[in-house]
């Protein structure tokens, strides 16, 4: 694997793909472990989980439902802080065992925000499985049930993550360097 070249900046080689798949499949099969007999709702958090639940879901085998959502930011008017709202939940999770799947938690606030939302819905229960883990950047304490790969807080793009909208299609994960010409 060589460094390569994202819109402007160079990201070095970090995770190979078939260190991503065996994290993936261990995800999958302790998912599996947990709600073979629940029919779970996965809700794919989009953009960037989209390739890690692609993978994923080829591995659950069981009966089980799949929406999509995306968090779209509002800037509020009078507040400095983005208000997240979730956009093109239509299924009803009243009752539902419903599975969050991320493609990485970083501070959390994201998912915070996501939970906040669906658990007002009274789901059953709501999990959440993150492909990534920036362990030392989380400010919340919100449990993570399934975690793929824990990683330093550097910025990585790759395998559905992006740089400025580039890089998502590269089947391995690459970290930034330092370098910026
Ligand atoms: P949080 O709210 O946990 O700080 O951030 C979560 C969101 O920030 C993720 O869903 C992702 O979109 C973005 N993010 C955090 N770290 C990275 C990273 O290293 N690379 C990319 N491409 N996105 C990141
Ligand atoms: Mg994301």
């Amino acid at each position: 694997m060589e460094t390569i070249r994202v819109k402007d900046r160079d990201f070095a080689p970090f995770i190979d793909s078939p260190v991503i798949q065996e994290a993936v499949e261990r995800v999958a099969a302790e998912i599996e472990r947990d709600y073979k007999d629940k029919c779970p709702l996965f809700l794919v958090l989009l953009n960037g989980a989209f390739i890690f639940a692609a993978d994923l879901l080829r591995c659950f085998r069981h009966p089980c439902n799949i929406s999509f959502i995306k968090v779209a930011s509002y800037s509020g008017t009078s507040s400095t802080q983005d208000v997240k709202v979730l956009i093109g939940l239509n299924e009803d999770l009243k009752g539902r065992h419903v599975v969050i799947l991320e493609d990485i938690i970083d501070t959390g606030i994201t998912m915070e925000n996501i939970l906040g939302q669906l658990a007002a819905q009274n789901p059953a229960e709501i999990r959440i499985a993150t492909l990534l883990f920036k362990k030392d950047a989380f400010l919340k304490d919100f449990p993570i049930d399934y975690i793929g790969i824990q990683i330093p807080t550097d910025f990585i793009v790759g395998y559905g993550l992006d740089y400025d909208g580039f890089g998502r299609n590269q089947p391995h994960i690459y970290k930034i360097t330092a370098s910026k010409l």
